[in-house]
């Protein structure tokens, strides 16, 4: 049942954004076409248009493979995980990009256990999506501070601090939404679909921010009571 709801939830999602993303795709398709045009008319090549020709099609690939990982077949096959070791292996992947951008992740996990249940993938590309954004907010580089804790109340919080560019107080109410972005090569589905995910972990998902200091995500899951396999000691 539950596996239902999940599966028309994302029937939605792609109902809703279906005009959105035709809307996306046509334009670069347009620009594609009108070069191939040219180039059927004179028989040439003109290096600029190839270059504009493989920067359009490198967009339609980012826009079709952020849905992708909507529509992974294996997205709700949902296991008990520590929030720290799944966020440790997003850390080393994108390790090397950060070094290239002088970006330094700081972390501070807790010693307790964070196990929740998720569907590890998807957790992991809200993870990426946004440390990628604080690294894209730091164009000069700087720290990234990701703090990990278990809350008294049963929640895992996981806290996610730039010191970045920050988020105008009147475009905050609107990340998240489909194609909202200040990058000239984003695609604003990053935050929506982490949104996404984060409902589908039964999570929330706020962003605070401050112009010229920096943002912080913060992101609590459901914390599962650690598994307790083999003997306890001493019992
Ligand atoms: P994209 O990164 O492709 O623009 P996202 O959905 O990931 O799309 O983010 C949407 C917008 O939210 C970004 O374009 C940016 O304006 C803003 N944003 C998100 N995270 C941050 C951040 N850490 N610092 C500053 N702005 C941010
Ligand atoms: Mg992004």
């Amino acid at each position: 049942m539950e596996e239902l709801l999940k599966r028309s939830e994302k029937l939605t999602i792609v109902g809703e954004l279906a005009a959105g993303v035709a809307h996306e795709i046509r334009n670069p398709l347009t620009t594609l076409r009108g070069f191939l045009q040219i180039q059927r008319q004179t028989s040439q090549m003109n290096p600029e248009h190839t270059n504009l020709m493989l920067s359009e099609l490198d967009r339609i690939n980012l826009i079709v493979g952020e849905f992708l990982i909507l529509s992974k077949p294996q997205a709700t096959r949902f296991t008990s995980k520590d929030v720290r070791t799944v966020f440790g292996e997003v850390l080393s992947l994108l390790e090397s990009e950060a070094h290239l951008r002088n970006v330094i992740f700081k972390t501070s996990f807790t010693n307790q256990a964070c196990i929740v249940s998720c569907e590890e993938n998807q957790l992991k590309q809200v993870f990426i999506n946004v440390l990628k954004n604080a690294i894209e907010a730091m164009p000069s580089g700087g720290n990234v501070h990701i703090h990990i804790a278990l809350k008294p109340e049963q929640l895992v919080a996981v806290t996610i601090t730039d010191e970045g560019v920050g988020i105008p107080e009147d475009m905050l109410p609107k990340i998240g939404q489909p194609f909202v972005t200040s990058k000239e090569s984003g695609t604003g589905l990053g935050m929506m679909i982490s949104h996404r995910i984060i409902q589908s972990h039964n999570g929330t998902m706020d962003i605070q921010s401050q112009l010229q200091v920096g943002t912080t995500v913060a992101i609590m899951l459901p914390a599962l009571k650690e598994k307790r396999t083999g003997a306890i000691l001493g019992a």
